[in-house]
């Protein structure tokens, strides 16, 4: 009984010791017809970091839902520093109105979060709590309400690779449960 088992276990551990290989191989024929000398199919994806121009595009666009909930889909955004210019979708997926449960997404350096929090809330909805020219604000979407989506696009130069960053909500209220980190990626 004991041993069967354990050939069992064994067996279990040896197919999946195997699977990774046995995945890996299909697709590596697939992409090798020609003779065995295929470096250059595999050269571009290992040099893409250090080659900008042939690189392939790095993934400079993040779509963030947030809804009626008072929540975001996501507490992390990667940007990476390979992005001439990175690009957030904010979609809100609830239904209710933009007055009651609006959102946005803001980026700024996590410490001045409060701040920017704040002056947002006095300049109020029609600004979308967002102050005007608020140096703080890396970049800020427009605020919506349920079915609606904003973007906005901006350079990650703009972030210093030495401050830590959030994204968040200023609608009153909201950044308690909306908030998120920032972080740059090569
Ligand atoms: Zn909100």
């Amino acid at each position: 009984m004991m041993s069967r088992l354990s050939l069992l276990a064994l067996a279990a551990l040896a197919l999946s010791a195997c699977s990774p290989t046995e995945t890996a191989a299909p697709a590596a024929s697939a992409t090798a017809s020609a003779p065995p000398a295929t470096a250059p199919a595999s050269a571009p994806l290992a040099s893409a970091p250090a080659d900008g121009a042939s690189a392939p595009a790095a993934n400079c666009e993040v779509v963030v839902e947030s809804n009626d909930q008072m929540k975001f889909n996501t507490d992390h955004i990667a940007i990476s520093r390979q992005c001439a210019e990175f690009t957030v979708v904010l979609k809100h997926v609830g239904s209710m109105p933009k007055a009651a449960m609006g959102h946005n997404l803001v980026i700024s350096k996590t410490a001045d979060l409060p701040g920017v929090v704040a002056d947002g809330i006095q300049a109020g909805a029609d600004a979308d709590f967002v102050k005007a020219g608020d140096e703080r604000i890396v970049a800020h979407t427009k605020l919506i309400g349920g079915g609606e989506e904003a973007r906005v696009s901006f350079a990650p130069s703009k972030l210093s690779g030495s401050d830590e960053y959030s994204f968040f909500c200023s609608f009153p209220g909201h950044e308690s449960l909306m908030k998120g980190k920032v972080t740059l990626t090569d």
